[in-house]
């Protein structure tokens, strides 16, 4: 399936489409995650398994590759991908691929004269020498090469930039004379943009790796809050439901945590009673399953967890208790989210904030102590950046009805980006508090000023957002 922009449109995100690329059409630099630093491998493959790159190429010597089965994230050695389905011209073709950040890393890590890599039916790169390179198994079978195009990621990928000078924008003045009701309609319609193209993200994946995996791959993520979207992300690549399906409850949540690297970090003697009585638990399964997971343990291979400046209740150990009762009521969880048809957001809501679990509803983190009272593994608003981020912007495009659903949504976020994008905007206006009220105004002030006040450097002076600001009125 292909996913398009178009086939997702709604009427006011187009609007605001044209508005923006009326200002940066021609402006626009190509970039990345990674190409303006080094390359961090992961993410490249995690981009890959969730199908950003496509699904369709042209090989270096003109063939058309057609990429039918993204296949399994491998755990053991050899290529990165096993048990693909590739079609290469008009031949089908059932085997393992490798991507590197570039082609010459194939003779550099030796896989040329490594028999491990002699299934590679696809290698992929996104970077090559200017002469000729060929990829050869070590029984010099050529292997098909695909360059893969930063250019086919649905959107450009910065880098977090931090924060735009905290201080009152140029824009301010036609916002103070402009009618709060097109201030409204202009951040609606910057709303609508940005959950069109979540949803372009989230409807690509979904082509790649199937809609059930897509929706577990989307909660995980959001459950790694700002700061382990990516190992949470990359966890569910790895342990995909279909795998995590065929498991006993305590054997999913020993591979989840095994997995993690949280099981093996913990010592022993660190730890309270009862949780030595959970761990030993999970070790029970987890030491049957290990040497299936070896290469995940490596320290290269290894998830990069950030607990610097986590809120305890954030904790990415916690979060991952909650993935593990999630996936026990998966069926309630998933059910909803398959088509619009079947959507009702109260009793979504009521079902998340339900999910509970022995340990982790009276824990942070595998080292605390228990608190006090039971604390909800999934709270308000968690559930409501999976309503944001997961639930509608899968549904809206199929029933555009739903728009006015979200429309409802209040903010409950506190959000430092938006606090900065209200200063640069409305400055000690009152109007600014009205726009920090609902969710629909927030995520159209990020979206304006992910694209307007970041991608200034000229202390407002060049921006052309305020003089476009009275043709929106
Ligand atoms: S950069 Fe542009 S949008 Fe941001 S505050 Fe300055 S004038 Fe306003």
């Amino acid at each position: 399936m292909t996913v398009s922009n178009s086939t997702l449109s709604l009427p006011l995100a187009d609007r605001y489409a044209r508005f923006k690329e009326a200002v940066f059409s021609g402006l626009e630099e190509i970039t990345l995650p990674g190409f303006d630093q080094p390359v961090n491998e992961l993410d490249l493959q995690s981009l890959w398994f969730g199908g950003a790159f496509g699904q369709e190429f042209i090989s270096l010597d003109g063939k058309k590759v057609q990429v039918v089965d993204f296949g399994v994230w491998n755990s053991g050695p050899g290529p990165d991908f096993t048990d693909c389905t590739v079609k290469v011209g008009t031949q089908t073709l059932r085997g393992d691929i490798e991507l590197d950040p570039d082609a010459r890393d194939w003779e550099r890590h030796a896989h040329g004269g490594n028999p491990d890599y002699s299934r590679v039916i696809l290698h992929l790169f996104l970077d090559a020498p200017d002469e000729l390179f060929f990829t050869r198994t070590h029984e010099h079978r050529e292997v098909t090469q695909v360059c893969l195009s930063p250019s086919a990621l649905p959107e450009k990928s910065k880098p977090d930039r931090g924060l735009a000078a905290a201080r009152l924008g140029r824009c301010h003045a036609p916002l103070k004379d402009m009618q709060p009701g097109h201030i409204q309609s202009m951040l609606e319609a910057a709303a609508q943009y940005r959950l069109e193209k979540k949803s372009v993200r989230l409807h690509r994946c979904a082509a790649a790796q199937g809609r059930e995996q897509t929706i577990y791959q989307a909660l995980a993520q959001a459950l790694g809050y700002r700061n382990n979207q990516q190992p949470f992300n990359i966890l569910a690549q790895r342990l995909p439901l279909k795998r995590l399906q065929k498991l006993s409850g305590e054997e999913r949540e020993s591979l989840l945590f095994g997995v993690s690297g949280f099981l093996e970090s913990v010592r022993y003697e660190d730890t309270l009673p009862e949780t030595r009585r959970y761990l030993r638990g999970l070790w029970e399964s987890w030491w049957k399953q290990r040497d299936s997971c070896r290469r995940w343990l490596d320290p290269r291979q290894a998830l990069r967890w950030k607990l610097a400046a986590v809120r305890p209740g954030n904790h990415p150990q916690r979060r991952l208790g909650a993935l593990t009762a999630l996936l026990s009521r998966w069926n309630s969880v998933s059910g909803p989210l398959f088509e619009a048809g079947r959507w009702s957001r109260d009793a979504w809501c009521e079902t998340m904030l339900a999910i509970g679990h022995d340990y982790w509803s009276g824990r942070y983190t595998l080292l605390s102590a228990p608190t006090v009272k039971p604390l909800a593994l999934i709270g308000a608003t968690r559930v409501q950046e999976m309503l944001a981020n997961v639930a509608y912007p899968l549904l809206i495009p199929e029933r555009t009805r739903l728009w006015a659903e979200y429309l409802e949504l209040p903010a409950l976020l506190d959000n430092q980006k938006v606090r900065r994008a209200v200063l640069r905007l409305f400055g000690s206006d009152p109007r600014g508090l009205e726009f920090q009220k609902m969710l629909h105004h927030q995520q159209g002030l990020l979206q304006v000023y992910e694209d307007f006040c970041l991608e200034d450097d000229s202390a407002c002076a060049e921006c052309p957002f305020p003089e476009r600001l009275k043709e929106w009125s």
